[in-house]
């Protein structure tokens, strides 16, 4: 298997994976999703709100603000289920408190947290509106939880492949330049002098066929490489996407040594 990097931002990344299988490729995908632990504010205490939001609403809004989550900023907690505590702990939790008076917007910068490496991702989320003389006074506690039990714990705000697209070109008939025309990404272009359509960025292609039904003598053919993918990951700000990745494939790793342990009579 050979995978290459194509583009890396701080909350994106998009790589090929090649001579690979669609259940692989696909296992990371959902680690990626519903596997990665993630900081999520999960239980709010209102002690006071005056605006015109109801407390469940705000409680949502808390709940889906993404909150620093990397490895290095979350080292040492644990996840609640494994945790020792009754209920909240300094091990398997973070502490928040808002109070705030209007008039004015309360952003999630106003949020103020008893670890300081743990604090929103963006400070201008709006999250309520106060009127004059309006107060709104609460705290909030953020756990670590994965994707499959809530999408506030979702890391990737996408986490999506596409085999790698294939487009070939029947020599035995003229070229149809129209079909080029009809690429809504700009992707085919009409080469009239060297008699041929050149194809600009393969990689960007949906493989919507719009060109293929534009042509009238079969002149082009679109398909798919079976076994090379393009993956891209993009977060929601709270873990680099290189850190999704990485811990996505020690939870598949960590699945498959207990597969191996079991087939060894370990646990028989
Ligand atoms: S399949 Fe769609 S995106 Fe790809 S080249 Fe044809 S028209 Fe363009």
């Amino acid at each position: 298997m050979e995978i290459e990097v194509k583009s890396k931002k701080d909350d994106e990344i998009i790589f090929i994976i090649r001579d690979a299988n669609v259940p692989f490729v696909n296992a990371i995908r959902r680690a990626a999703m519903m596997s990665v632990p993630k900081l999520a504010i999960e239980d709010v205490n209102i002690i006071k709100n005056d605006s015109a939001m109801f407390d469940e609403v705000l409680a949502h809004r808390l709940g889906l603000t993404p909150l620093v989550s990397d490895l290095k900023s979350i080292e040492g907690l644990v996840v609640g289920d494994d945790c020792d505590c009754d209920d909240y702990c300094s091990s398997c939790s973070v502490s928040f408190t808002l109070k705030e008076k209007g008039p004015g917007v309360v952003y999630s910068k106003d949020l103020v947290s008893s670890d300081p490496n743990i604090k929103p991702v963006y400070d201008t989320i709006p999250l309520v509106k106060l009127k004059e003389n309006q107060e709104i006074e609460l705290e909030a506690v953020a756990k670590l939880g994965f994707g499959k039990d809530h999408a506030k714990w979702m890391p990737t705000t996408v986490c999506a492949y596409k085999q790698y697209p294939k487009i070939t070109f029947n020599k035995d008939v003229d070229p149809d330049y129209d079909c080029a025309s009809k690429c809504p990404r700009g992707i085919l272009k009409s080469d009239k002098r060297s008699k041929i359509i050149k194809v600009l960025d393969i990689e960007n292609c949906s493989m919507c066929k719009s060109c293929v039904r534009a042509c009238v003598n079969d002149y082009i053919q679109v398909g798919y490489e079976e076994n090379n993918f393009i993956f891209k990951i993009e977060t929601d700000g709270s873990m680099p996407p290189k850190e999704v990745l990485l811990k996505a494939c020690d939870v598949l790793s960590a699945k498959t040594d207990d597969i191996i342990e079991f087939s060894k009579g370990g646990n028989q």
